[in-house]
């Protein structure tokens, strides 16, 4: 049987429903092998109802290295975090990072890229005069800078910004000038990061009908290099392993015949 892990995990250290631990006894019934938590790091300029304060952070290390050896016999627990770019929490201590554009930084202010669609109108009309396409190119613009802010492993949702994809169209996401942007961006992160995910927590919310990123970006990713994760991005242990079929057949459609799964040594290739 193929090997079942998820690397994008929430808790409700974070703003996820479940402990850690539940999440853990979940993962075993649903056959995983291993499990590894990602809560979202704090962030000073979010109004911080989905991240993590810096207490809840050393309360969260500390609950899943316990369960880690406690359920060491029975699945593979790991510790990560998902950090957002122009978080200052500290980076040690985990044993990966998934990085997350979440804001973007303009002049003094911190802009949410992670909402819906009238938040969209109203921040699109507002910093870039109306013009989705600007917005899109600021965006990858400053996610291509993340390696000064960390040193990631995994490249969280790379195209977040077509969340509201099914219901509105801010710009043309089949466009030259939107994809060359893009692959600018992923061509100056492929020095630092190698993996990407797959990520299917976006269906399961009910946001979108298809995974981060679209399938003309995981091309772009696959002639750049890039390795694949596949990953749920979950809020509620019930759907752990949601969309992972369908995560499957878009790397297949975009020519992979692996993905990456993270061991205690590493990052290790399988087939998909
Ligand atoms: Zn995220
Ligand atoms: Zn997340």
């Amino acid at each position: 049987m193929a090997y079942l892990q998820n690397l994008h995990t929430h808790t409700s250290f974070d703003h996820g429903a479940d402990t850690p631990e539940e999440i853990i006894k979940k993962a075993m019934q649903k056959g995983f092998d291993s499990i590894g938590f990602s809560g979202h790091s704090y962030t000073r300029y979010s109004d911080n109802t989905f991240s993590m304060s810096p207490s809840r952070t050393v309360a969260y290390k500390e609950d899943v290295k316990r369960l880690k050896l406690e359920y060491r016999d029975r699945i593979k627990i790991f510790l990560g975090l998902e950090f957002d770019m122009y978080s200052d929490t500290p980076q040690d201590g985990y044993d990966y990072l998934i990085g997350s554009c979440h804001y973007l930084k303009i002049g003094d202010n911190f802009v949410n890229v992670d909402h819906d669609e009238a938040y969209y109108k109203v921040m699109i009309d507002r910093y870039f005069g109306g013009d989705g396409m600007k917005f899109a190119k600021e965006y990858f613009r400053q996610i291509a800078t993340f390696p000064k802010f960390a040193k990631i492993d995994i490249l969280a949702h790379f195209d977040l910004i077509t969340k509201n994809i099914d219901r509105a169209d801010f710009f043309d996401y089949d466009s030259k000038e939107y994809i060359s942007a893009a692959v600018e961006a992923l061509e100056t992160l492929y020095k630092d990061v190698k993996i990407f995910e797959v990520n299917t927590g976006g269906v399961v919310r009910g946001y979108r009908k298809t995974p981060y990123p679209m399938l003309n970006i995981i091309k772009e990713m696959k002639r750049i290099g890039f390795g694949a994760v596949i990953t749920s991005d979950c809020h509620n242990a019930d759907h752990l392993d949601s969309g992972f079929d369908t995560a499957t057949e878009l790397l297949k459609e975009a020519g992979y015949t692996e993905k990456y799964i993270l061991t205690d040594n590493g990052f290790k290739a399988i087939e998909l």
